[in-house]
């Protein structure tokens, strides 16, 4: 049986048809009783797994996924990762998950397909290019990579933007975080999940959490379509669901919104974008994929909704975007679109905190940017639990800064999930 991916490994297969091949990760039963128990099979949750059993020695872990693994938004995202933030609290978050996201590949033996190939902020008047000067002096000064380009190094970079006179929107300039990039989304889940399985931690598809099991206050497992499984600590990792999921624990006011946001895939074409470029006079967001797709999104949806599909007037301005600054795209066909739950918190920032009760423990406010946290928020998840107490890096992202007005609001917008 071959289990460890490597060219030599691939080589044996190709000799012997490929039968030897081991499952990624096994389809286990839930056992009556865990260490850790983490609600969500996405990236936050498989991820959390990882770490607590790599890190911290736990290997009596289960993650309990009510569908099946990378269903949610691990699956569904545009797959950029950066750490461009301006807060000394995010930036240094983000760049802990850009450092791991650097080794993801090896430490998993999973090949992730993490491209650096840029995140390219433009901006479109003298204003914005000051704030971009200040965004990336404050990064440079937490040891973060950034680059200020002028207008010209900008077309020399993507030269099939609309430069003309006539452009609706012309580009002044652009902030450039080089070790940004992208990153293949449902080859993380995977990843975390095969190199999780490998460390002991049971992987329960098709196993919806319904309830809480407790002593007094106290969360002791969790009741699923599976049966109770009793936990010492219970992880809740479930994203865009988080509201529903707390609301079974008896916590029914969270500073969380749930939204609909949307990504779109145009046909495969020639190579055209070899970076991530973001819109400044609107939002949009658009890198295209190793097969060629244009892949990009926009806005959420501004209404509460759980439904994982859109609707069109979002649909349209992020289609009028792209074609503002790329009008040789008008004639490109889409080849599909779907939506995610997201959990958007009211500061734009997300929590990774013990609590609410005893014996909980809370991931959750990710907003349009968990996929890139997914490494460090595992991480600091799995330190949190383990240790009972946040670590330096996630000590900012407490539930009670909503209610005591510490609140980390990177784009200073205020409570308007839409701007975050
Ligand atoms: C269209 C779109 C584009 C995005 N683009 C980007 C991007 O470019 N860069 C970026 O950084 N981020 C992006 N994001 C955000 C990112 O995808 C999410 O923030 C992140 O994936 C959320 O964490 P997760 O992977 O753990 O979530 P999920 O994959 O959603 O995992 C949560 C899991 O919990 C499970 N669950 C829910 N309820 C229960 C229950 N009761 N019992 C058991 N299991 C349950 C769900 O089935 C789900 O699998 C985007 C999201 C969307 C939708």
């Amino acid at each position: 049986m071959t289990d460890r991916y490597s060219v030599f490994s691939l080589f044996r297969e190709a000799l012997r048809g490929n039968r030897g091949w081991q499952r990624a990760w096994r389809a286990a039963e839930p056992k009556p009783q865990y260490d850790v128990v983490i609600i969500g099979g996405g990236g936050h949750g498989l991820a959390t797994a990882y770490y607590l059993a790599k890190e911290h020695g736990l290997h009596s872990v289960a993650v309990v996924e009510r569908g099946w693994v990378g269903g949610g938004n691990v699956g569904r995202n545009t797959t950029i990762v950066r750490s461009n933030y301006l807060l000394p609290q995010n930036a240094q978050f983000y760049e802990k998950g850009m450092k791991l996201w650097e080794q993801l590949s090896r430490d998993l033996n999973f090949n992730v397909m993490f491209s650096q190939r840029g995140t390219l902020n433009l901006a479109h008047t003298p204003g914005q290019m000051d704030a971009y000067a200040r965004r990336g002096n404050a990064m440079r000064l937490e040891g973060i990579d950034a680059e200020l380009l002028t207008r010209a190094e900008v077309q020399k970079m993507v030269p099939e933007m609309d430069y003309s006179d006539a452009a609706r929107f012309p580009i002044e300039g652009g902030l450039l975080q080089p070790r940004a990039g992208t990153a293949r989304h449902d080859a993380v889940a995977w990843g975390f999940a095969r190199a999780a399985d490998r460390l002991g931690v049971d992987i329960i598809e098709n196993c919806e959490v319904t309830g809480f099991a407790r002593s007094g206050d106290r969360i002791i497992g969790v009741e699923t379509t599976r049966g109770r499984i009793h936990a010492g600590k219970v992880g809740v990792a479930v994203a865009g669901s988080t509201s529903e999921v707390m609301r079974r624990a008896g916590i029914d006011r969270l500073p969380i919104e749930s939204h609909v946001l949307q990504a779109f895939v145009s046909e495969p074409l020639k190579p055209l974008i070899d970076t991530v470029v973001t819109f400044g006079a609107g939002h949009l967001y658009i890198s295209q994929s190793d097969k060629g797709g244009l892949v990009f999104g926009g806005d959420i949806d501004g209404y509460n909704s759980y439904a994982q599909r859109g609707n069109l007037p979002v649909y349209e301005d992020v289609i009028a975007s792209a074609v503002a600054l790329f009008p040789n795209l008008a004639r490109v066909r889409l080849l599909r679109n779907w939506g995610g739950i997201m959990d958007m918190s009211m500061d734009g920032s997300p929590i990774i905190a013990p609590g609410p009760l005893p014996g909980l423990y809370l991931n959750a406010g990710w907003c349009y940017g968990g996929f890139k946290a997914t490494p460090a928020s595992g991480w600091c998840f799995a330190w949190t639990i383990a240790r009972e107490a946040p670590h330096e890096l996630n000590a900012a992202f407490t539930l009670e800064r909503f209610a005591g007005g510490r609140v980390l609001d990177e784009k200073g917008v205020g409570p308007a999930p839409e701007l975050h």
